[in-house]
């Protein structure tokens, strides 16, 4: 295994031949086997980029679901996906349609096995695929149902875990859950946040990750991140209990955020996914700044538990930004390697 290992947060662009560019909830182009092979074909695609780009842990891209919240729900029981509702999520920082939880929840069958074999069976690097993480989950339904946060997070933490057990079983390397709600409510994400994670993970002998973001480069994120003053100090109530769990790596935003440095230093035992790209700038980071953000994080994290990831998903972004973006990390992780690596 290579010094500053590099993945992805998850996403990528879709691209136009697939579903509308630049959205969160993007319309799909065509229907039924159409839209199947579509997904197939960006699939690969993306898979060929990540290779070529030089990383070293690769994804599917999420080119198969249309958000990374609502991809899972479409296949859970007990959710009313015709009528949805408009909701404030992430307290409140920007409005969405969701649809509502109405029954008990139950899976409907698999949920991603499409992707993940897909991917599995065409490339031989370590293979990463994300979840929604329960509480994020949570936090992006309507629930007429439930009455309760904790115990519908568990009963989605449920479901999560018999579709991580099968994605194990498909030969997925690393499982991980995207928590972005961690960052908004703090004292929550430490009460039962992980331990929703926990039972989501229960059984799995994989490799289990979080990742825990600022959200993905849109307006409403970047217009919430300039009320959050100079020091972004949101990891420090959770990281100290993410350490504690059973969870192998953590996800987290560092380049051109303000996250004080020094807290990646509560996940100790962890391996660390430090945010060297920024997803909320179309500027593409040279290897030298790359390679600047690894060595900050090296002054708080063991060299052997450091990842060099995006700091969210590109999702949103144009493909050939998202790519060059690919190409930095790669590039900025080998030049870390020549300065970091001995001694
Ligand atoms: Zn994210």
């Amino acid at each position: 295994m290579p010094l500053f290992e590099t993945a992805t947060a998850g996403s990528l662009p879709k691209p136009g031949w697939l579903a509308e560019t630049g959205k969160l909830w993007p319309e799909w182009k065509g229907t039924g086997s159409d839209l199947l092979q579509a997904k197939a074909d960006a699939t690969l695609l993306w898979i060929k980029a990540q290779e070529d780009a030089g990383l070293d842990v690769v994804g599917d891209g999420e080119q198969a679901r249309q958000h990374f919240v609502h991809g899972f729900l479409e296949q859970v029981e007990g959710i009313d996906f015709a009528n949805k509702v408009k909701m404030g999520i992430r307290n409140n920082r920007y409005d969405a349609m969701v649809p509502q939880v109405v029954a008990p929840l139950r899976l409907k069958g698999r949920v991603h096995a499409f992707e993940a074999q897909l991917a599995r069976a065409h490339t031989r690097r370590k293979l990463k695929f994300t979840l929604p993480g329960p509480m994020t989950i949570v936090d992006t339904v309507a629930d007429r149902f439930y009455g309760d946060r904790v115990q519908m997070a568990m009963a989605f933490a449920e479901l999560l875990n018999q579709e991580a057990l099968a994605l194990q079983a498909d030969g997925v390397d690393i499982i991980q859950f995207d928590e972005p709600a961690f960052n908004v409510y703090m004292k929550d994400a430490a009460d039962w946040g992980v331990a929703a994670l926990e039972r989501a993970v229960q059984g799995l002998h994989c490799t289990t990750a979080v990742h825990i973001c600022y959200g993905y480069g849109i307006q409403a994120n970047v217009d919430w991140k300039h009320t959050l003053g100079e020091e972004w100090r949101q990891y420090e109530q959770v990281f100290p209990v993410l350490a504690r769990s059973s969870i192998g790596q953590v996800s987290l935003e560092c380049y051109h955020s303000h996250v004080p440095p020094e807290l990646m230093a509560l996940l100790r035992g962890k391996d660390v996914m430090v945010g060297v790209i920024d997803v909320a700038s179309d500027v593409v980071e040279t290897p030298e700044q790359v390679a600047d953000t690894i060595g900050t994080a090296l002054r708080y994290v063991p060299r052997e538990h450091l990842i060099a990831c995006t700091n969210c998903g590109l999702a949103p972004m144009s493909r050939a930004v998202a790519l060059a973006k690919l190409e930095a990390l790669a590039q900025g992780a080998a030049l870390a390697r020549q300065r970091f690596g001995q001694g």
